[in-house]
């Protein structure tokens, strides 16, 4: 949809059951601004799946999870991408495409996981544990992803870990998609605290992680599937991986957002009760599942939500802002990426 000519009929046909109509009548006319604007500039508009609907439904030329808009960025074909989503996203796409211009609609678009862990604390991991490989989730700034062996995603976590010649594994920085992970695979898991001495390590098969946190996804509860049961009679659960462990073990379906999407899809229910960032489940009610889609809103990513159609037309109209790498460390950052999706296209 994002070349229609009538963008207006099109958001409508996604967006009644959401939007006032004045309100899609003036998100039709950005969006028929911003895809003018797109074709003249060549650019691609990436669009992670928790962007708001207008933005996704409407001007995206590619959705999904980190790993697709990873994989779509490498193939991309245009002189700009417009990374809709956070900075380390866009900051990926930079990466493996050095020679692009690559624009981030907000500057504010950060993440808690990426901002909880330094170069340095890997450096000093790696001191410590010398020899272990580094998995780093893509939730991972440069610099990070220049000292890691090889990223991973919430798409493909527990298939690039079981591929590593080691049974020992340095898995940054999110304590809860390790503990998921860990227990997928297998593993016992550390919280090493590298201002004490180096401990006796409990076994050969190990996750030393770190305790960095999704700030959306840290709070989701037991107690929020204990009440939607209660109230809900065969309410489907599905919880993104970066949610506590004991969250994930209470529902249905654990997987990336795109495989969240994908498995309402091929799963009709009558309810759903979607824990994750609250705007991707109007992107999947926009899609007119069958089932309702419960979700709390109250909990939101304020990094995404930084995303809107206004900025996403003054970044093709002002070339802003453009991510901007030192070329050695993307060169490294650029190994661990490409190792990532090596591995995980077997
Ligand atoms: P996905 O790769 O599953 O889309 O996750 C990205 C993210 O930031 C989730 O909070
Ligand atoms: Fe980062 Fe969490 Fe927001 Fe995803 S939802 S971008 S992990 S803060």
């Amino acid at each position: 949809m994002s070349n229609s000519p009538n963008a207006f009929e099109l958001l409508k046909k996604k967006l009644s059951h959401l939007l006032p109509e004045f309100e899609i009548r003036e998100k039709a006319k950005l969006v028929e601004e911003i895809n003018a604007l797109k074709k003249k500039k060549n650019a691609v508009i990436l669009g992670h799946n928790y962007m708001e609907p207008a933005l996704f439904h409407g001007v995206s030329d590619f959705t999904g999870d980190s790993l697709e808009l990873c994989r779509q960025a490498e193939k991309a074909e245009c002189e700009r991408i417009v990374f809709c989503g956070v900075e380390f996203m866009a900051e990926t796409a930079k990466i493996i495409n050095p020679e692009k211009k690559v624009l981030l609609p907000s500057k504010k678009a950060g993440c808690s996981l990426a901002s909880s862990i330094s170069a340095d604390d890997v450096r000093a991991l790696k001191k410590r544990y010398p020899g272990v490989p580094v998995v780093s989730y893509i939730n991972t700034y440069a610099d990070v992803k220049a000292e890691t062996d090889v990223c991973c995603t919430s798409g493909n976590a527990a298939h690039i870990v079981s591929q590593l010649p080691s049974d020992q594994v340095i898995f940054i920085p999110d304590e809860y998609l390790a503990r998921n992970v860990a227990k997928e695979t297998g593993k016992e898991i550390i919280f090493p605290d590298l201002s004490a001495p180096k401990e006796a390590l409990p076994s050969d098969k190990l996750f030393i992680s770190w305790p960095g946190k999704c700030e959306v996804h840290e709070q989701f509860t037991l107690l929020d599937i204990q009440r939607a049961r209660a109230q809900v009679q065969d309410v489907i659960v599905l919880a993104h991986p970066e949610c506590p462990p004991e969250v994930v073990a209470a529902s249905d379906f654990s997987g990336s957002t795109s495989a969240m999407i994908r498995y309402v899809k091929e799963n009709p229910a009558a309810q759903y009760l979607l824990l994750t960032e609250c705007a991707m489940a109007d992107n999947i009610i926009a899609d007119a599942p069958e089932g309702e889609v419960l979700r709390l809103c109250s909990i939101r990513c304020p990094h995404m939500a930084q995303i809107t159609l206004e900025d996403t037309l003054e970044a093709l109209v002002e070339d802003r802002y453009e991510i901007q790498l030192d070329a050695f460390m993307m060169d490294r950052a650029r190994d661990s990426i490409t190792r990532m999706l090596q591995m995980s296209s077997n």
